[in-house]
């Protein structure tokens, strides 16, 4: 993909505050770094989104996202500022908050009161709703 910049990044061509790199990811930190520590994992193959990612590599994906997070807490706790939490997220499409359309996850290290989410409101579950919801999902399975 020649216009995509997190091709470009994850290939080495725009230099970036590069975390990890193996033969199939890069891992960077977000340029917004309203959480300190907010990075991106991102794949070295361009794909848009989850429904592009193929399944086989959504695994690893995630791996790199549980060693990221350990180093998180234990990185920023040895530098005397400890983690309250930290989030996994991952979007896919403006309506979800996707700015950047190649395939990333988010590591997000939380402190008490950043009031940065929730990204879903609260609403009781409707039990017709509900068996309907399984029915559509588990039938597309
Ligand atoms: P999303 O909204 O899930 O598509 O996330 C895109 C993220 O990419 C945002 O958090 C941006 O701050 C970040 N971002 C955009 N351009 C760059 C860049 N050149 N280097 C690092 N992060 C970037
Ligand atoms: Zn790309």
């Amino acid at each position: 993909m020649d216009n995509c910049i997190f091709c470009k990044i994850a290939n080495g061509q725009i230099p970036s505050s590069t975390v990890y790199e193996d033969e199939e990811f890069r891992v960077i930190l977000d340029l917004n770094q309203g959480m300190r520590g907010h990075m991106l994992i991102l794949p070295k193959e361009h794909y848009a989104n989850i429904y592009e990612f193929p399944e086989e590599k959504a695994g690893k994906a995630m791996a790199i996202a549980s060693r990221l997070a350990k180093a998180a807490k234990k990185g920023f706790e040895a530098a005397h500022m400890p983690l309250d939490g930290l989030n996994i997220l991952q979007n896919n499409g403006e309506a979800a908050g996707q700015t950047v359309m190649h395939y990333h996850l988010h590591v997000l290290p939380r402190h008490a009161g950043d009031d940065s989410f929730p990204v879903w409101s609260e609403k009781t579950a409707d039990a017709e709703e509900m068996q309907e919801t399984l029915t559509i999902l588990k039938g597309a399975l």
